[in-house]
């Protein structure tokens, strides 16, 4: 394995959201510095790291002066355009890889990877026109979700549909961009893993968290799941053969819906993820060390469970609930954003459940 990132390197971060923030926390503890790249006004990163440049993803001399003041870059949203990563690949090393993000902005690119790596997803066919629309219905029988191939999150860019003859409003709803028709998958939970796998291509995985969203946002994670010991096996097993097969360092979130028949993978988050945020507190080491220590070049730390924990989000003004909550036995981590607004993630709270009484794995 290769020397690790010297103390005081440099490790740049495109994006300036909570993640970022959370990132450049751990970095610091071990010994790095950050430098954040965010078109934003503000960013929560920005308190934390030590040096921000304020630019959009066009601006082609910030981007290779950033690229050139750090020694490894890394982001905390999958939606960097191509076009930067084209400035900033020659300059410095991008950790995870190009492969990794370009496949998770694309629904159909990310579906058609994990089907062919062998993994169950939900039945898909891309959808520009209207005629391909009820070719596709054929193919995914109905309820289908229709959502837009790229810059969906949060639920956002999605519509229901329940009968063909809604086809039409839907397709005009999006207005013509491209999509993907998915099956409708008669999910029991919703379960997520949060891995890493290292320079040397060693892997360790957190235990599966059960996720509970409202209005297609995070609102909870617990951990345990209510997964059997085989099924919490698979889940992990799943998140490795994707790490593997694209020769990924760092941090993943991978979506699994749970079904009678086994697991569905609904998507890949390739950076550190909401659902992983109650590592916090339930393991030695946190998915945001865990990240730093990947892209920096050192060995994987021991992610091993030892709490049960719930992970609340605190959205909009759930966050102005922290007064109460600050009484009760909790962690709470703000993201220091000034305007509370509806469906904005503010904070999370970590409440432990239970301590865990079964041994290190
Ligand atoms: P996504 O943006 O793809 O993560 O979807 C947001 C949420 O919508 C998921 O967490 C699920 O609760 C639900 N969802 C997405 N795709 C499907 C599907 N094919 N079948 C059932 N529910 C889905």
């Amino acid at each position: 394995m290769a020397d690790p990132l010297p103390q005081g390197s440099v490790i740049g971060i495109l994006g300036g959201g909570q993640l970022g923030r959370m990132l450049s926390v751990a970095a610091a503890r071990l010994g790095y510095r950050t430098h954040v790249f965010e078109p934003g006004a503000d960013p929560p990163a920005g308190d934390v790291s030590a040096r921000v440049t304020r630019a959009p993803y066009d601006d082609v001399a910030a981007l290779r002066a950033f690229a050139e003041s750090v020694a490894v870059v890394t982001y905390e949203f999958e939606n960097v355009p191509a076009k930067a990563l084209d400035v900033i690949e020659p300059l410095c090393p991008i950790r995870p890889g190009r492969r990794a993000l370009a496949i998770s902005q694309d629904r159909l690119a990310e579906k058609t990877f994990l089907t062919d790596i062998g993994l169950k997803t939900a039945p898909f066919a891309a959808v520009a026109t209207p005629a391909e629309f009820e070719a596709a219905l054929v193919r995914t029988g109905m309820p289908a979700i229709l959502k837009t191939r790229r810059l969906g999150y949060d639920g956002k860019g999605q519509v229901r549909i329940a009968a063909p003859a809604e086809a039409e409003a839907v397709l005009a709803a999006i207005q013509g961009a491209e999509a993907i028709l998915e099956g409708w998958v008669g999910f029991s939970r919703e379960v997520s893993v949060i891995a890493a796998r290292g320079m040397d291509g060693r892997i360790a995985a957190y235990d599966p968290g059960e996720n509970l969203h409202e209005d297609g946002i995070l609102r909870r994670t617990t951990v345990p799941a209510r997964l059997s010991r085989a099924e919490a096996t698979d889940a992990v097993l799943i998140a490795g053969r994707i790490l593997n097969a694209l020769d990924y360092v760092g941090v993943i979130g991978v979506e699994l819906f749970v079904t009678p028949e086994g697991f569905v993978v609904n998507e890949f988050a390739p950076r550190v993820h909401n659902s992983g945020h109650w590592t916090q507190t339930g393991c030695l080491v946190d998915q945001f060390e865990q990240h730093v220590r990947a892209i920096a070049g050192w060995p994987l730390g021991d992610g091993a469970r030892h709490a049960d924990v719930t992970m609340e989000n605190l959205i909009g003004d759930d966050v102005l609930r922290v007064a109460e909550i600050a009484w009760e036995p909790a962690s709470i981590h703000l993201y220091g954003k000034g305007e509370v607004r509806p469906g904005r993630k503010m904070g999370h709270v970590n409440r432990i459940t239970g301590g865990v009484t079964s041994g290190r794995r």
